[in-house]
């Protein structure tokens, strides 16, 4: 199967400087630099690849690259959220732990593009592993004169640091990880001014998620149309997937964008002990659920997904199968929003609070129909009325499960016990 981010990941040492020269590592950025090539044509090149954010929106990578004011004088920055704090993806960790030297590049070269001459990837709070191994590939990338001052006689600088973030679910958001990278507490800002224009300590700042920048160097490499055709159109490339829950071999794998959902179940082991599949969720927790029948006839890209019912998201696909209790899930998703919620808008500190304690109330058998109607309500008006989009991210799992698994909340709620598991949560 091909590997664009993982692509060094069956050497003995990927990591390091060597084994990514040898699978063609810093190719890319050295001609970039002796060419001069015109930042426009690199755009144009990622433009062409169909590269959407890896990170959770989607968004053009190309386009966000060109609203960057290139020519605009004093500091800019460019930013990798390596936070990955969305439960059910382990992407990123991988990439940085595997192949390192590649989001250097890809991020180097976003500097180039974008004129900024200082590159931080924040990483998240737990990932000490990741962390050391991008500080490593940080130091042999300097040792090696690929980042600094005047990079290979070129006039070109980049720096560039790791940032070990402090564990907090919401600094996965963009503006909340620039107030954090400044030292503050990571608080989402309001939108706008967008970062393109007003973000690191006010300067023009581009971020990206990890694997868009590791995408960065083999696209350059390999031509746009290249990877484009690698998945569908609309959704060009390959998609790391992070694959969790009742399967028999989870963990990441990396496929065309377009590919049966089938394929990719297949490809993780099937699910456990040769159980039924239940119901899926595609894109991380925070995405909409969607049952087995709709699941199995899905493909992975976002335009597929969004025409089930739900969204990529982040690629973290959490599997589960017959042995599942619906209300028990939701009520884990809905106190983890709970918690991450940082509190500034009315809408998200209440909200995710009710929902949290209704959807407990509703496991443990102390419940009302009306409690249904509440839930609804509730989700309804957090969506859409807060400051980032963990409101969203709050409501949406309420609102899907218990339209698609409604009769598993009606008979907790009627019979004080668990339609799944008879013994369970009460
Ligand atoms: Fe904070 Fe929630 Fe408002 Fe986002 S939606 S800014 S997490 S309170």
């Amino acid at each position: 199967m091909l590997k664009v981010c993982l692509r060094t990941i069956d050497d003995a040492e990927p990591w390091s400087l060597a084994t990514y020269e040898k699978h063609g590592g810093y190719q890319v950025w050295r001609r970039i630099l002796q060419e001069q090539m015109p930042p426009e044509k690199i755009i144009d090149e990622i433009k062409a690849s169909g590269l959407r954010g890896r990170g959770g929106a989607g968004f053009p990578t190309g386009l966000k690259w060109s609203f960057m004011p290139r020519s605009k004088p004093g500091n800019k920055y460019v930013v990798c959220n390596s936070d990955e704090g969305e439960p059910g993806t382990f992407k990123d960790r991988d990439i940085m732990r595997y192949n390192p030297h590649q989001v250097i590049e890809g991020m180097a070269i976003a500097g180039y593009v974008m004129g900024a001459t200082v590159g931080y990837n924040y990483i998240r709070g737990e990932y000490n592993e990741p962390f050391d191994r991008m500080e490593q590939a940080l130091e042999e990338a300097r040792a090696a004169g690929l980042l600094g001052a005047n990079i290979l006689s070129s006039g070109v600088d980049f720096q560039m640091h790791n940032v070990l973030g402090y564990g907090a679910y919401i600094c996965g958001e963009e503006t909340a990880l620039m107030e954090s990278l400044e030292g503050k507490k990571g608080q989402p800002r309001f939108k706008p001014p967008f970062p393109a224009n007003h973000g690191l300590w006010g300067c023009p700042t581009n971020i990206n998620n990890t694997e868009s920048y590791a995408s960065i160097p083999v696209i350059l490499e390999k031509g746009g149309q290249w990877f484009m055709e690698q998945g569908i159109p609309n959704n060009g490339g390959t998609k790391l997937f992070s694959v969790s829950g009742h399967v028999n071999n989870p963990g990441n794998f990396e496929i065309p964008l377009g590919t049966p959902f089938a394929k990719l179940l297949e490809m993780a082991g099937g699910v456990r002990e040769g159980r039924k599949l239940k119901a899926v969720i595609p894109g991380g927790s925070s995405v909409p659920v969607l049952p087995a029948h709709v699941m199995m006839e899905c493909n992975m890209d976002y335009d597929s997904i969004a025409k089930a019912g739900s969204m990529l998201g982040s690629g973290a696909v959490i599997v589960m199968d017959d042995t599942t209790c619906m209300v028990n899930v939701l009520a884990r998703i809905s106190e983890f929003y709970y918690e991450e919620s940082c509190g500034q808008c009315t809408p998200c500190r209440e909200g995710t609070g009710w929902l949290s304690r209704i959807v407990h109330r509703i496991e443990h058998g102390q419940g009302t129909m009306e409690d249904l109607k509440v839930l609804d309500r509730a989700a309804s008006n957090i969506m859409g009325r807060t400051i980032c989009a963990l409101g969203d991210a709050a409501a949406m799992p309420v609102r899907s499960f218990i339209k698609t698994f409604r009769d598993e909340f009606v008979y907790h709620i009627e019979h004080k016990k668990c339609m799944v598991n008879a013994d369970a949560h009460n």
